[in-house]
């Protein structure tokens, strides 16, 4: 009787549907499926985070209505944590605003930048937000694929001139998911020139860049000399202080650009929920140490898969950051094939490349969401088959 608006009938399918199909039949015949799958950490939330959480739930103050830009003490406290991080300075009341979730922020964003016919530079493989945010904003994705060769990082000379001219935002994701991919300052520095040079709005998704390991600090675009005439930085407290559930993260940023998504939250939502804005403020304020433990943990698992791995023949290198491993699939096999097989002969779940674009293909993502007693149950399992 009703029919889904032409928006929704252009989403694009959803590629993992038949590996969801079969992870529930596997499941259903009672396998242990090791499911590796997920972006999600397995670690709860530090206890001083959920104590403070607690505390906020029972104000009364905290049971009305929130304000759209979030509280200005969760602001402040984003701030003081940039500024310590990265050593920038953002202006709280303008140039920070709280999201519901980066998700939330990256999917609004077009709506105040993107008139239809727009262009919307977006990379991939890639998280699938960037472009769904697009489609919805009446925008066109215009791809640049992510290459090994290139170190993942798009080549924006690739760009014709005439897309150059109609686009509006360039999105970025470093590090990387899928990939696990860098970027060091100097890639920052050219693509903040960029964006002056064309007109093009630098929006960052830098969800990982607490999850770092070895030698390697990931920085922040804004460090760039010139970044706040042309970015917008989101950040996340979901994948830094294991907080997914939570909703709460924050941009930074460009005064006009943070006041354009602002604007668009005044109209679409009411912020997020006080208490989690305080616990928030603890985190962000709180002692940093268990952003450490949870590095500690995922570098033991990083070393564990990489290693096992490795011996087993496969081309993979490890993560200087993020939770996620980026690995050729064997020889002879599709992303989709190889990863149908570790399911239904090994009970194990991996994220096909190609589901996140279509330069994925050839590759699989591993999450490592688990522990390293269940990714050496993995590898011992995978060791077993024959490619
Ligand atoms: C997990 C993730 C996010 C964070 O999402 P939230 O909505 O903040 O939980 C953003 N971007 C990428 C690439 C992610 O993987």
């Amino acid at each position: 009787m009703f029919s889904f608006s032409e928006r929704l009938a252009k989403l694009p399918p959803y590629l993992f549907v038949e590996l969801d199909r079969m992870k529930a039949e596997v499941k259903a015949k009672g396998v242990d499926v090791i499911d590796l799958g997920v972006g999600d950490p397995d670690l709860p939330t530090p206890s001083h985070i959920v104590q403070a959480a607690i505390e906020a739930v029972k104000k009364p103050e905290n049971h009305h209505y929130p304000s759209s830009a979030g509280m200005l003490a969760f602001r402040e406290a984003a701030a003081n944590w940039f500024k310590n991080r990265f050593g920038v300075e953002v202006d709280p009341q303008k140039e920070v605003v709280t999201l519901i979730g980066s998700k939330e922020g990256i999917a609004h964003f077009p709506l105040a930048f993107v008139n239809p016919g727009d262009v919307v530079l977006v990379p991939t493989p890639a998280y699938p937000v960037y472009h769904i945010g697009t489609l919805f904003a009446g925008g066109e994705t215009y791809y640049l694929p992510l290459l090994p060769e290139n170190n993942f990082l798009p080549d924006l000379e690739s760009i014709p001139e005439d897309v150059l001219k109609r686009a509006k935002i360039l999105w970025l994701n470093y590090p990387n998911n899928p990939t696990a991919a860098v970027a060091d300052k100097a890639f920052f520095e050219k693509v903040i020139e960029f964006g002056q040079k064309n007109n093009i709005i630098i929006a960052h998704d830098a969800a990982y860049t607490e999850l770092f390991y070895d030698d390697y600090t990931p920085p922040s675009i804004l460090e760039v000399k010139g970044a706040k005439e042309v970015a917008i930085e989101f950040h996340s407290l979901s994948k830094t202080y294991c907080m997914t559930g939570w909703r709460i993260a924050f941009a930074v940023g460009n005064e006009k650009l943070i006041a354009g998504l602002t604007k668009v939250k005044n109209n679409v939502d009411s912020g997020a929920f006080q208490a989690v804005q305080e616990a928030g403020i603890a985190a962000l304020s709180g002692d940093q140490n268990c952003v450490a433990e949870f590095r500690k943990v995922f570098k033991g698992r990083r070393d564990v898969l990489v290693a096992g791995l490795k011996e087993l023949g496969f081309e993979v290198e490890p993560p200087k950051a993020t939770f996620y491993v980026w690995a050729k699939v064997p020889q002879g096999y599709t992303s989709q094939d190889f990863a149908a097989k570790l399911l239904k002969e090994a009970g194990i779940v991996v994220t096909p490349g190609n589901g996140f674009g279509e330069p994925g293909e050839g590759f699989f993502r591993v999450a490592l969401t688990v522990d390293e007693k269940r990714l050496e149950e993995a590898i011992k399992r995978i060791s077993a088959l024959k490619f």
